[in-house]
C-alpha cells in the first residue's frame, strides 16, 4: 500500500515512511492511494476474531510493509495494557449500544491509537537507527495518552508541556507520576495556548528541530486514524447478524469520525455517522448548513472537544472533492483568505447521506448525563454524553445507534458530580494515583529555557 497526501505534492511513500513523516512534507495529511475493500464474506469471516486478531485484520491491509509476525506482536503488546478483555466492549443500555473505548492506561480512547503509535515509533527507530525526541502540550487527554505510549520505549524522549495547575488534578497524577526516564513533565506558568506556542516555535527552530530529531503525536498521523477504524468493525461484529448501524461519535479533531468513515467506505453497513459536536460547531453548522465558518473558541465541559479547525477535516474533503488534490490546495487558500470554505449543493447534498450532526450545549450535556443515569445507572463522561444526546434525538432511521463512550466519567468528576450530585467512584487506577511520588519541571512561559532543559535531557541520552 502507498500513501498520497492530500496535497498532492509528495512522491507516493509505503506505510513505515508515512508512520514516520506525521504530517506530509507539502503541509497535507496522508491517505492510502487506494481504499482496501472488505467483502460481505470476509466480514463474515471477522466476526469470530478478537480484538487484536481483528485489529491485524484491518491493520495489515495497510501496513504490507511490516512482517506479519512482526505486526502482530506489536498489535498484541499495544492491547495487552487494557484492563477489559475485550479491549472495547459494547454494552448495550436499555437499548442503546455504548461502545466503551475507556479502558486503556488512561481512561480515554486515546489509548487505542497512543498505544499502538508508541510501539510502532520504537520498531521503527530500531530499525533505522534513529533516535527521536517527542514534544507536545496537552490541555489533559492527550498529553497522559502519549505518555502512556511512549513511556519506557527505547530511542525515545517525551517531553509534554502543560499549564502549570490548569489541568484537572487527576490529569495532572496521570502524566507525573509516569517516572521513566523518558519522560518529561513541564507545568508551564501560563495557559494552555503558552504551551501551545512554545511547541509551536520549538518545530519552527529548523536545527535544533533537525538536531533534537523532533517527532509529534498528534491525532494527523495516519497509524493514530488507522488503529480507530478496528472498533467500528468491532462493534458491528458483535450485533445481531444483519444489523446496520449509526455511530454517534462526540468530534473534536475529526479524526475518530473519519476512521468510521473510512470503515464504511470499506465495506462495513454503516447507515450513517452522527458527528456530535458541543458548543464548538463548526463541523456541524457544515453537515447541517453548509456553513463552515471559523467561530471563537469557547470552553465546555467536555474540554477534549473545544476545537475549531479539525485538523482531519483536511482528509474528508479530499474524498468529497473527488481525491483532486487541487481542489484541496484552493479550498484552504480560500479559508486562509476569508475564514471559510463554501460548499455547492451538490456538495452538501453528497455530506448528508454520509452524516446526521447535531451541536449539544453544556445544560442538554448535563441533563443527558443526570437523565441517563436515572433511567439506566450508567455514567455517561461529557464526551460521551454529547454522543448520546444526539443519538436519542436524531437516529431515527431504524439503524442502532452505536454511542462511542471516549473517556471514563471518573476523568471528568467536578462535569459528572455537577449533573448527578453524587461524586463517580473512581477506578482502581486512578485511586492508586492519590500519593504516589511524582516528577514535573515547573517552568516559566520561556521558550529558551524549555529548549535548554530539552537539550540537556535528551543528551544526557544519547
Ligand atoms: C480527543 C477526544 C475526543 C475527540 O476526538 P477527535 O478524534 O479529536 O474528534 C472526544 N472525547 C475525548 C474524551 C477525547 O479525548
Amino acid at each position: 500500500m502507498k500513501y498520497i497526501s492530500t496535497r498532492g505534492n509528495i512522491a507516493p511513500i509505503n506505510f513505515k515512511e508515512a508512520v514516520m513523516m506525521g504530517l506530509a512534507t507539502d503541509g497535507g495529511l496522508l491517505l492510502p492511494e487506494s481504499i482496501p475493500q472488505v467483502s460481505p464474506e470476509t466480514l463474515k469471516e471477522w466476526r469470530t476474531l478478537s480484538y487484536p486478531e481483528l485489529a491485524f485484520a484491518v491493520i495489515s491491509l495497510y501496513a504490507d510493509d511490516i512482517p506479519a509476525a512482526d505486526l502482530r506482536g506489536l498489535i498484541d503488546r499495544s492491547y495487552a495494557t487494557f484492563s477489559h478483555p475485550e479491549i472495547t466492549p459494547l454494552v448495550a443500555v436499555n437499548g442503546v449500544q455504548i461502545l466503551e473505548l475507556f479502558h486503556g492506561p488512561t481512561l480515554a480512547f486515546k489509548d487505542v491509537a497512543l498505544q499502538l503509535l508508541g510501539n510502532l515509533f520504537e520498531y521503527l527507530l530500531k530499525e533505522r537507527g534513529e533516535k527521536m525526541n517527542i514534544i507536545g502540550a496537552t490541555s489533559g487527554d492527550t498529553g497522559s495518552a502519549a505518555i502512556a505510549g511512549v513511556r519506557g520505549k527505547e530511542n525515545i524522549n517525551i517531553f509534554i508541556l502543560h499549564p502549570h495547575l490548569k489541568t484537572s488534578p487527576i490529569q495532572a497524577l496521570q502524566m507525573t507520576t509516569v517516572l521513566d526516564a523518558n519522560v518529561h513533565n513541564i507545568a508551564v506558568k501560563g495557559t494552555f495556548d503558552d504551551c501551545q506556542q512554545i511547541v509551536k516555535e520549538l518545530f519552527n527552530d529548523l536545527t535544533f528541530k533537525k538536531e533534537y530529531a523532533l517527532g509529534a503525536v498528534n491525532s494527523i498521523n495516519w497509524a493514530r486514524v488507522l488503529a480507530q477504524v478496528v472498533y467500528y468493525f468491532y462493534a458491528w461484529c458483535r450485533l445481531p447478524e444483519g444489523a446496520e448501524v449509526t455511530f454517534a461519535v462526540p468530534t473534536g479533531n475529526f479524526g475518530d469520525i473519519f476512521a468510521g468513515y473510512l470503515a464504511k467506505r470499506m465495506g462495513l453497513p454503516v447507515r450513517k455517522l452522527l458527528l456530535a459536536t458541543n458548543e464548538n460547531n463548526i463541523l456541524s453548522r457544515f453537515v447541517e448548513a453548509g456553513d463552515y465558518s471559523l467561530g471563537q473558541v469557547v470552553q465546555t465541559v467536555s474540554p477534549s472537544m473545544d476545537i475549531q479547525l479539525a485538523s482531519n477535516f483536511e482528509r474528508y474533503l479530499f474524498y468529497l472533492y473527488g481525491e483532486d488534490p487541487a481542489h484541496v490546495r484552493a479550498a484552504f487558500a480560500t479559508l486562509a483568505e476569508t475564514g471559510r470554505i463554501p460548499f455547492t449543493q451538490e456538495e452538501m447534498e453528497q455530506v448528508r447521506t454520509e452524516f446526521l450532526s447535531c451541536s449539544v450545549g453544556e445544560e442538554q450535556t448535563l441533563a443527558t448525563i443526570a437523565s441517563f443515569h436515572k433511567e439506566t445507572g450508567y455514567i455517561l463522561d461529557p464526551h460521551t454524553a454529547v454522543g448520546v444526546c444526539g443519538a436519542l434525538e436524531k437516529v431515527k432511521d431504524g439503524s442502532i445507534p452505536v454511542c462511542l463512550a471516549t473517556a471514563h466519567p471518573a476523568k471528568f468528576g467536578d462535569a459528572v458530580q455537577q449533573a448527578i450530585s453524587t461524586p463517580t467512584p473512581l477506578p482502581p487506577q486512578l485511586a492508586a494515583l492519590e500519593g504516589l511520588p511524582s516528577r514535573c519541571e515547573v517552568m516559566d512561559a520561556d521558550r529558551s529555557a524549555v529548549k535548554r532543559f530539552v537539550e540537556e535531557k535528551a543528551g544526557q541520552r544519547h
